[in-house]
C-alpha cells in the first residue's frame, strides 16, 4: 500500500474505511450527521485516483458550487494532479446541454434564466396566449410547471386533471412557455436537468458514451435528488454500474423543490447488488447535541429509526433563551459573542447564527455592528440580481445569444435611448409575426412600418453595439463588460444623475468589472474562460457562494444553507410557531415533518454549543406580534435543555406561551396525521424550570444575562 494511501485509511473508522475501499459496483452509505459522509465521498474519489483510475473518469456531483469547490480542494490535497469534475447537478447539466443540446433542440449558446427573468417568459406566454389565470399568480403556475418538470412530466406528456382548474392552466400554459424558451435559446433552472435526462433517455449512443466517460459517479446529499437527478444518475450507471450515493434522509430539506426520499428507495430497488453501509460514529457534535437532535427527529414518523453515538465529550447542556423581542434576542447573542471573543476563548469565525427566512436577519445584523462583532451574511444571489448589473450583463447576454428576448427588453432602454413603448410594441409584433427574435427584429427595423424615424436611428446603433460587443467575445471579459458599459451610455447616465442612488449604481458596476478581472485572471489556468463560462457562472449562483470559509467573521445563514456545514458555536434564533414550523408548511403532515428536518439540520450543524431562541414579541413582515414558542421545543427532552429567561422584567407582560401546551403529556405516535400539540389544561408549565429575569436580579445579574445557575454564569457559560 502506498504511503497515500494509508494515510488516507489512517483516518478513517472501520465502516467508513470500507465505503472507501469499495471500489466496482453501486454504493449507498446512509448515515447521520457529522458522521463522515463527505469525508468519505472525498476519501473515495482519492482511493480510486490512487487505485489508477483516471481523473476524468469520475464524477462527483452535489449540491452548491462551495461544497463541490470545498470538494475539488480535499481531494487536490489528498490525491495532487489532474482535477476530478466535481460539479453541481446544474453545472454539470449545463455543460452536458452545451455539448448535447441540439438534441432536444437547443442552441449550444443557450442561456439561462433565473427566477425573474423565467417569470417575465410566463407572463409573456399568459399574455400573448390570452390564457384566462382564474385569479392563479404567475408564481403559482411557475410552481406546478416547476414541480411537473422535477418529476420529468413534459410539456407534451403534461395532462390537466379533472377538478383541477390549476392543471388545466399549466396544461395551456407549459407547452406555450416552454416553447417559448427553446426560441429564445434559453432553459430554467429545471430544464438543466430535464433536458439531460431526456436527451439521456432518448438517445441510447449518447447515455452508453456518457456511462463510459463517467465510470465512477459519486453523489453527496443525495437525499437531496429528485426525479431528474435520479434519472440522470441511473442512465449514467448502466454499462458502469459504479454509482455512489450518500445521504441522510432526515436531512431532507427541498422537498419543495421536488426532492424525493423515494430515490433511496429506488436506488435498492433499480440496484439490488447494492452495497449498503451505515456509519454509526458522529465525529462533530457533543453527546447534549446530539440527544437533542436525536429526540426532536424522532417525532418524524416517515423516517427509518437511525443509531448514532458520540465519543465527543457530554458537553454544555443545549440553551433555550426566552428573550423579550428580536432586538433583546439579537442584543443578546451579539453582547455574548463579543464577550467570548474579547475573553479570549473564541474567535468570531466559530460562530453561526442561523434562521429560517432572511427576513429574520435584520436585527441580528444592527446588533452585530453595534456590539462591533464582524459578521458576514450568506445570501450569495443579491450582486448578480442587481438591476443595474443584470441590466449590464443582458447585452453581453444578448451578444452571446441573439436570440434571447429577455435581455433584449431588458437592455433596449436602459439607459433610455427614446424608443417609445409603441415602437416596442411594433417590434414584438414584427417578430412575432414573422417567428424572429426581437433583436433579428430590430435589425429590419428600417423596413417595419410605422416606427418613428428617431426609434429606426436608435435601434440601428443598438444593433451595431450587439454586434460590437459579439465580435469581442473572444476577448477577456473585462474589456467586453467595459464596452458594453461605456458604449451603451450606462456609466454615463449614472454618472450624470444626480441620484445618490445611481452613484452607488455605479459602483456596484464597477465592481463587477473588478469581479469580470478576477475571473479572467482565474480562467488563465482553467482553460475554461470566455463570457459564456463567465455568464454562466452568474447565472448559477448559490447562496453561499460569496461565503468567505477563510474570513473571521460570524456567519449569519439560513437554515437552508446550512447543509453539510459545521461551526463550534450555533445560535438558532427565531424558533417560532409560523416562523419554524413556517407557516406554509406546518398544516401539512409532511410539510411539518419537513421543517422538522430542517431544524434537525440547524442543530446537528453545532460541535459544543447550541443556543435556540424565541421571543415574547415579534416584529415580522411589517407587524409587531405576540409569538408563540415552536411546537418543536416541545418535542426536545425538557431535562437536556438549559432554560433562561432573558425576558422583560416587567411580570405583568409576561406570557407564558408555553403554559399553553400540555408539556408533561407523553408523545403519542401519531397514526397517519401528525397534529399540532393541542391547547390542554398545563400541568407542569415549562415556564416552572425558568427563572425569571426578576427573580435573578437579586442575584446580581441583568435582566439578559439572567440564567439558571449563578454558578454557570461565573465559570463563563456565555460560550
Ligand atoms: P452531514 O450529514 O452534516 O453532511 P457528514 O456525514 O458529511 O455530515 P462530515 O462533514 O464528513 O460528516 O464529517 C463531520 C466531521 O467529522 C468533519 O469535521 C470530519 O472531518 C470529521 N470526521 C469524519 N470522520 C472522522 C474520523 N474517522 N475521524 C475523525 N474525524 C472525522
Ligand atoms: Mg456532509
Amino acid at each position: 500500500m502506498s504511503i497515500v494511501m494509508s494515510a488516507l485509511l489512517e483516518n478513517l473508522n472501520d465502516a467508513q474505511r470500507e465505503a472507501v475501499l469499495h471500489v466496482d459496483g453501486p454504493l449507498l452509505i446512509l448515515a447521520g450527521p457529522g458522521s463522515g459522509k463527505t469525508r468519505v465521498v472525498t476519501h473515495r474519489v482519492a482511493h480510486l485516483l490512487e487505485q489508477g483510475v483516471r481523473a476524468r473518469q469520475v464524477l462527483a456531483l452535489t449540491f452548491t458550487n462551495k461544497a463541490a469547490s470545498e470538494m475539488r480542494n480535499r481531494i487536490q490535497s489528498l490525491v495532487p494532479g489532474e482535477a476530478v469534475w466535481v460539479s453541481t447537478f446544474h453545472r454539470f447539466g449545463a455543460r452536458i446541454l452545451r455539448e448535447f443540446g441540439e438534441l432536444v433542440g437547443l442552441a449550444p449558446n443557450f442561456t439561462i434564466y433565473d427566477t425573474a427573468d423565467s417569470r417575465q417568459v410566463l407572463k409573456r406566454v399568459l399574455e400573448a396566449e390570452k390564457i384566462h389565470v382564474m385569479g392563479y399568480s404567475p408564481d403559482r403556475i411557475a410552481a406546478a410547471i416547476s414541480s411537473a418538470k422535477n418529476k420529468l412530466i413534459t410539456a407534451t406528456d403534461y395532462q390537466a386533471r379533472r377538478g383541477s382548474p390549476l392543471s388545466e392552466i399549466v396544461a395551456q400554459v407549459y407547452p406555450a412557455y416552454q416553447q417559448r424558451m427553446l426560441q429564445s435559446a434559453a432553459v430554467d433552472f429545471d430544464d438543466l436537468l430535464m433536458h439531460v435526462a431526456s436527451l439521456l433517455y432518448h438517445n441510447p449512443e449518447v447515455r452508453g458514451q456518457l456511462d463510459n466517460r463517467f465510470r465512477y459517479v459519486l453523489v453527496d446529499e443525495y437525499q437531496d435528488t429528485n426525479k431528474a437527478q435520479y434519472v440522470i444518475l441511473k442512465a449514467l450507471s448502466v454499462d458502469h454500474p459504479n454509482l455512489a450515493a450518500t445521504g441522510d434522509p432526515d436531512q431532507s430539506i427541498y422537498g419543495w423543490r421536488g426532492a424525493d426520499i423515494t430515490n433511496i428507495l429506488e436506488f435498492e430497488r433499480d440496484f439490488p447488488q447494492v452495497r449498503v453501509v451505515r456509519l454509526e460514529q458522529n465525529y462533530r457534535s457533543t453527546k447534549c447535541i446530539l440527544r437533542v437532535a436525536d429526540q426532536l427527529i424522532a417525532h418524524n414518523t416517515r423516517r427509518k429509526k437511525k443509531s448514532l453515538f458520540t465519543d465527543n465529550e457530554e458537553g454544555r447542556a443545549v440553551r433555550l433563551v426566552a428573550y423579550g423581542d428580536q432586538d433583546l434576542e439579537a442584543a443578546g447573542i451579539a453582547e455574548e459573542i463579543h464577550a467570548a471573543i474579547e475573553r479570549g476563548e473564541r474567535r468570531a469565525s466559530d460562530f453561526a447564527i442561523f434562521y429560517r427566512t432572511n427576513a429574520l436577519s435584520r436585527s441580528m445584523e444592527r446588533a452585530l455592528r453595534a456590539a462591533g462583532v464582524p459578521y458576514q451574511m450568506v445570501r450569495g444571489q443579491e450582486f448578480y440580481g442587481r438591476k443595474e448589473i443584470k441590466d449590464v450583463l443582458a447585452y453581453c447576454q444578448l451578444a452571446n445569444n441573439p436570440h434571447d428576448d429577455v435581455a433584449f427588453d431588458r437592455s433596449v432602454n436602459s439607459p433610455t435611448r427614446g424608443i417609445g413603448k409603441k415602437s416596442i410594441e411594433r417590434l414584438n409584433l414584427h417578430a412575432y409575426r414573422h417567428g424572429t427574435s426581437l433583436l433579428e427584429a430590430a435589425r429590419q427595423s428600417p423596413s417595419i412600418d410605422g416606427l418613428q424615424k428617431r426609434a429606426v436611428n436608435a435601434l440601428t446603433s443598438y444593433v451595431q453595439l450587439i454586434d460590437e460587443v459579439s465580435s469581442l467575445a473572444t476577448d477577456s471579459v473585462e474589456a467586453v463588460i467595459g464596452t458594453v458599459i461605456e458604449k451603451s451610455g450606462y456609466s454615463k447616465a449614472l454618472r450624470e444623475s444626480g441620484d445618490v442612488e445611481d452613484q452607488s449604481r455605479l459602483e456596484n458596476i464597477e465592481e463587477l468589472l473588478t469581479d469580470a478581472r478576477q475571473f479572467d485572471e482565474q480562467s488563465e489556468d482553467l482553460s475554461d474562460g470566455g463570457l459564456e463560462a463567465y455568464l454562466e457562472r452568474t447565472w448559477l449562483v448559490n447562496e453561499t457562494d460569496d461565503w468567505e470559509t477563510e474570513a473571521d467573521k460570524v456567519t449569519l445563514m439560513t437554515l437552508h444553507a446550512t447543509k453539510g456545514l459545521e461551526f463550534p458555536v450555533v445560535y438558532l434564533i427565531a424558533l417560532e410557531d409560523g416562523i419554524l414550523p413556517h407557516e406554509r408548511s406546518r398544516d401539512t403532515a409532511e410539510g411539518l415533518e419537513e421543517e422538522r428536518r430542517l431544524a434537525f439540520v440547524g442543530i446537528t450543524r453545532a460541535e459544543d454549543l447550541l443556543q435556540m431562541s424565541y421571543v415574547r414579541m415579534r416584529d415580522y413582515r411589517g407587524q409587531r406580534r405576540m409569538a408563540i414558542p415552536s411546537s418543536f421545543l416541545m418535542e426536545m427532552p425538557r431535562d437536556e435543555l438549559e432554560m433562561v429567561d432573558a425576558r422583560s422584567n416587567d411580570l405583568d407582560f409576561f406570557v407564558d406561551e408555553y403554559d399553553a401546551y400540555d408539556v408533561d403529556e407523553p408523545y403519542e405516535e401519531p397514526s397517519t396525521q401528525i397534529d399540532l400539540p393541542k391547547p390542554a389544561t398545563p400541568k407542569t408549565p415549562i415556564t416552572a424550570h425558568l427563572k425569571t429575569a426578576a427573580q435573578l436580579a437579586g442575584s446580581g445579574e441583568s435582566a439578559q444575562r439572567a440564567r439558571v445557575s449563578p454558578d454557570e454564569f461565573a465559570l463563563g457559560m456565555t460560550v
